[in-house]
């Protein structure tokens, strides 16, 4: 900024300027705050909003409710600086073409369902083979694509989002009407809560999750290969070629997946291991060890050169670790950031892939009467950092 002449710094706060003129305080609570402005409009017309949500601290999050996408997720280092460490687009545009659901809200099934079938109560429900001959992430038009209806909601040290969408019976191959309602809550103690609520009209299967890319240095700064991660997991999911499961529970002990204790992610990450090999990486659904019925933890975070961390608590038994292997570079992303191979990692909850075709795993069956019901909570912590 040094080097700009007045005139030129005041053309580049411009747009900045209209931006916050254009935003409409909709929601106020003692600290934090809740902001919403247009993000953008879909091809039929319809307006699609950008919700700004603040905690007390600073901690700040951008949310659509196109696809309940994460668009922006500020959080401090150990020095007390800002990042964004969710990887995205600048624009609506860039969300509306191909990319590999940043930030999104998975449903109605998170990952793979083999050969894009299942059978419910001897029904055989096809889907659409999205990812070679397997369904992956809800189909060719997931929740990711969907426009959410959308609300705010202040309480004491929170705000929320609440968006909820209704699936119609057959949507993308599946039964049953399906009400989603999806709400996300910053707080002032620094965590950020996702709470995921369904039912059902029909017999169903649903597994929801949320696919944010995390960078703890910042979004677009280089690899995640340095990042230290634990994981609670002593099995996971080996799978096949397809990464489909193929039903074993395996020990973590003695491979490329035991992350019991911190690891950097890059250590083992192309290790010669079959699995390590079929994933091109992480690409792996983890068993997790839970602790009760609640809450539990599921992973701990940490970039060692600013002390930025995350920690994943959830009530679900599983987690996808997928650390970008897919990702090439090719889009251009936020502040114009391109996102290489492994320059972003997600952190699923979720029930298993492919539950619907593998009787020993957990059950994503959903049944009407029911309530499907899921939570998992980022708290975003620091650390000291290490030269
Ligand atoms: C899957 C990957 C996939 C990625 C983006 C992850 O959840 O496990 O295999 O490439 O999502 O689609």
């Amino acid at each position: 900024m040094a080097d700009l002449t007045r005139r030129q710094w005041f053309q580049a706060a411009l747009p900045a300027a209209a931006l916050l003129a254009s935003c409409k305080s909709v929601d106020k609570g003692a600290r934090g705050s809740v902001t919403v402005q247009e993000f953008g409009k879909l091809p039929n017309g319809e307006t699609v909003q950008l919700f700004i949500l603040k905690n007390k601290n600073g901690i700040e999050t951008a949310i659509t409710n196109y696809g309940g996408i994460i668009v922006t997720l500020k959080t401090y280092d150990a020095r007390g600086l800002l990042a964004d460490v969710a990887l995205g687009f600048e624009t609506l545009d860039g969300y509306l073409r191909p990319h590999p659901y940043f930030g999104a809200i998975i449903g109605r099934y998170g990952n793979r369902i083999g050969k894009a079938r299942f059978t419910l109560d001897g029904v055989t429900y096809r889907l659409a083979k999205n990812d070679g001959e397997n369904s992956l992430h809800g189909g060719v038009e997931g929740f990711d694509k969907k426009l959410w209806r959308a609300r705010t909601e202040s309480g004491p040290g929170s705000q929320t989002l609440v968006l909820s969408y209704t699936s119609p019976d057959g949507e993308e191959g599946y039964p049953g009407t399906l009400q989603t309602e999806v709400r996300y809550t910053l707080s002032d103690d620094d965590s950020f809560r996702i709470d995921y609520l369904a039912t059902t009209d029909k017999k169903t299967v649903v597994n929801l999750t949320n696919h944010t890319y995390f960078n703890l240095k910042g979004q677009g700064n280089g690899d995640i290969l340095d990042h230290e991660i634990q994981i609670n997991a002593s099995r996971f999911t080996p799978v096949d070629e397809g990464l489909i499961p193929t039903g074993e529970l395996r020990p973590v002990e003695g491979t490329p997946f035991d992350f019991r204790k911190p690891a950097r992610i890059g250590a083992r990450i192309d290790a010669d291991d079959e699995q390590i090999r079929r994933g091109r990486g992480y690409d792996h659904n983890f068993v997790l060890d839970r602790e009760g019925e609640g809450l539990s933890l599921a992973a701990r975070v940490i970039e060692p050169s600013t002390g930025r961390g995350l920690e994943v608590w959830t009530t679900e038994p599983g987690m996808q670790f997928y650390t970008g292997n897919f990702l090439d570079g090719s889009l251009v992303g936020k502040g114009g950031k391109t996102y290489p191979r492994r320059s972003g990692f997600c952190l699923e909850t979720q029930h298993f892939p492919d539950s619907p075709n593998q009787p020993a795993f957990p059950s994503t069956v959903l049944e009407p009467g029911k309530e499907y019901r899921s939570a998992t909570v980022w708290k975003f912590v620091t650390a000291q950092p290490k030269k």
